[in-house]
């Protein structure tokens, strides 16, 4: 049965210059798919909670004791965030209650070709389909398209370091092609093509993602292959 659970904090590390992995341990945890995403609950001393998701970074886990990893960037005066960027510490105790999602989410036994495409950090989930698919013999064909500001916030760098990213503000030293969003050329030139019928997941900002499904319907991909997470709003 769900329900909030205690989850201490194994290990904190710098994800970004804005951005966190936190290293969780559950020690009762009832295992996870690929794209879901759990809820953290914090507690102040006034008895004032707020609660926000964040998605699993860590491969897909069967159920048992687990390490689980969130990626949390800062949100510009953002309650949780801040909190969870800026002051937990290895050894402090969070409340968790997941996994939650069913519908966004990639589950190894798909045939289908799947195509990642995530803004900002919504790259956190898409990290969890890449761990997970690497672990899978003789998986289908997986390829990602992040789109991120600059590097110094680029989360999962060397995850996405062997993939495409499109750099909209910054781009890296020796980068050919120069910042900017992403558009339909960008888009047909680099994912895996409609003809394919792959498994679209699309996860970020609002914004981002609603641009980015309108491209790939005009681009062809049926509708009903493109998985959706949005993250609320952007700034
Ligand atoms: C299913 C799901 C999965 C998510 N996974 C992740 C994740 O893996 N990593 C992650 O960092 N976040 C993730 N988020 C977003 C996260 O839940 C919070 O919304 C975010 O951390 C901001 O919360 P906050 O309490 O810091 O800001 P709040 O105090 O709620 O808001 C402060 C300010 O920030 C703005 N704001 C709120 N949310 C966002 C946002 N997402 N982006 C930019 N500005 C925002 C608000 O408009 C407001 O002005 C996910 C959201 C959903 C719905």
């Amino acid at each position: 049965m769900n329900g909030w659970r205690p989850a201490r904090v194994l290990a904190v590390r710098p994800e970004s210059a804005s951005a966190r992995a936190l290293v969780l341990q559950v020690p009762s945890w009832p295992g996870h798919l690929a794209g879901q995403h759990l809820d953290v609950r914090l507690t102040a001393p006034d008895g004032h909670q707020a609660v926000r998701s964040y998605s699993i970074a860590s491969a897909a886990r069967r159920p048992g004791p687990a390490e689980v990893e969130i990626g949390v960037e800062l949100a510009v005066d953002g309650e949780v965030s801040s909190f969870l960027t800026g002051e937990v510490r290895a050894g402090d105790v969070l409340e968790v209650t997941g996994p939650l999602g069913g519908w966004f989410v990639w589950r190894p036994g798909d045939p289908a070709p799947v195509q990642l495409i995530g803004g900002g950090s919504g790259v956190v989930p898409l990290v969890s389909v890449v761990r997970t698919h690497a672990g899978v013999p003789d998986a289908p064909e997986l390829r990602m398209l992040a789109s991120v500001r600059s590097p110094a916030v680029a989360m999962y760098a060397a995850e996405l370091a062997a993939f495409d990213v499109v750099w909209t503000r910054e781009v890296p030293p020796g980068s050919t092609r120069p910042p900017g969003r992403l558009d339909a050329e960008l888009l047909a030139a680099t994912t895996v093509p409609a003809a394919s019928s792959p498994t679209c997941l699309v996860c970020g900002p609002t914004p981002f993602v609603e641009h980015v499904a309108e491209l790939l319907v005009e681009l062809g991909h049926d509708e009903a292959r493109i998985r959706t997470e949005r993250f609320g709003s952007a700034r």
